[in-house]
């Protein structure tokens, strides 16, 4: 059967703030590069938006909707009515709770430089020219979660309190696997990062990771400790094709790669299940400061509907597709607000997903 003749079905999942404005440019673009492909899109409420229409941030029929689909397209939630009515309903975040309902463990943060946007970076330009690195970031492990926990000591003056780093076979095994299937589409290198000098549960991480890495031998593995990753990932960031990594580490080491090219509005990200089922969301929030503008920038919501058909359909010339489409728009000298520069062509977030639908369609 050929991959591009079936249905995928995709929860729309707008949210609060500029995800109502970013998230329908990125359903432009999945419509422009489908093809043949049926993609069957089913609309859901989260977050503000859900409360005021429905008293819950996380309501039923989108629980329901979620059901029935593939992969999430999602946009971001919060603003401050939200937090004003988070204090005083306070439950968990819808987030977590859609992060746990589908068991995602693996958190994709592909972080790209396009070369029209070198000099959006804190960095020399010569330091990050050609960088395209993806970190994935095991989810469900880890010191985050590890027991016990907690306060183990209140008296005093003795106060103490505890958390524990813990790995199980199996969590190594699953996110070991998806960075070699990940280094597979790419340039067939995974660099594991752990602190193994120090830490028997980083020990285990990397014995795993190399017993894993024998079934992949067309790719190459290293092992960094984390300190040298995080000097490295500044001082010669290129070197990097896959980064693998635990809870903890991922989560500080994926912010720091995102700051490599300054521009929070173009960077994409996905978080991986059972099935693949995915959800798949820019890493910026809801911008409740430029929300209603129409000047946001939706090309990380666009390049997240890029990474849906990719990692949960392996859909990849179609992913290619959209993202060839944000390089056409970027090259012509097209620019949202927050990606300026002088000589460049100012659009707002609807024509910004205008222009990117429309170079996809050329393309197709
Ligand atoms: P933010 O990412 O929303 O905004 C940070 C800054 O970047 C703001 O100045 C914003 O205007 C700018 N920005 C962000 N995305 C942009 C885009 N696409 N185009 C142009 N400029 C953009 O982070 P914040 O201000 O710390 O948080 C705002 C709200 O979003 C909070 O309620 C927070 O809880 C929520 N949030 C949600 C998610 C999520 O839903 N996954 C993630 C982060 C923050």
């Amino acid at each position: 059967v050929s991959l591009s003749n079936r249905t995928v079905r995709v929860a729309v999942l707008p949210g609060d703030g500029i995800g109502q404005e970013i998230v329908p440019q990125a359903v432009k673009a999945l419509n422009a590069a489908r093809g043949s492909l049926s993609i069957e899109l089913g609309e859901g409420e989260i977050g503000w938006t859900a409360v005021e229409s429905t008293g819950a941030a996380l309501p039923q029929a989108t629980l329901d909707l979620i059901d029935r689909s593939d992969a999430i397209l999602f946009g971001a939630i919060g603003g401050p009515e939200y937090e004003a009515w988070k204090r005083k309903n306070p439950r968990g975040s819808p987030l977590l709770q859609l992060r746990q309902d589908m068991k995602l463990y693996a958190n994709y943060r592909p972080i790209t430089l396009f070369p029209e946007l070198e000099n959006a970076s804190t960095l020399k330009p010569e330091v990050i020219r050609g960088l395209d690195l993806l970190i994935i970031r095991e989810l469900n492990g880890d010191i985050y979660f590890g027991e016990p926990r907690g306060l183990v000591n209140d008296a005093p003056g003795a106060r103490e309190s505890i958390n524990t780093m813990r790995y199980t076979e199996p969590q190594i095994r699953q996110i070991a696997h998806a960075a070699f299937k990940a280094a597979r589409r790419r340039r067939k290198m995974v660099c594991s990062v752990d602190k193994a000098n120090v830490l028997e549960t980083m020990g285990l991480w990397r014995d795993i990771m190399t017993e894993v890495g024998a079934d992949y031998p067309d790719v190459t593995l290293q092992h960094l400790f984390v300190d040298a990753a995080a000097m490295e990932l500044l001082r010669r960031p290129t070197q990097f094709d896959v980064i693998v990594t635990g809870n903890m580490f991922g989560d500080i080491l994926s912010d720091e790669a995102a700051m490599l090219t300054g521009s929070l509005g173009m960077l994409p990200s996905a978080s991986i299940g059972a099935n693949l089922k995915g959800l798949y969301e820019p890493i910026h929030g809801s911008a409740p400061d430029i929300a209603g503008k129409d000047i946001a920038n939706p090309l990380a919501a666009i390049l997240s509907a890029a990474m849906l058909l990719r990692y949960s359909f392996d859909l990849e010339e179609e992913a290619r597709r959209i993202e060839n489409g944000v390089r056409k728009v970027l090259a012509d000298g097209y620019r949202t607000g927050d990606i300026m520069e002088p000589g460049t062509k100012r659009l707002g977030t609807s024509a910004m997903g205008d222009a990117v639908a429309e170079a996809i369609s050329a393309g197709v």
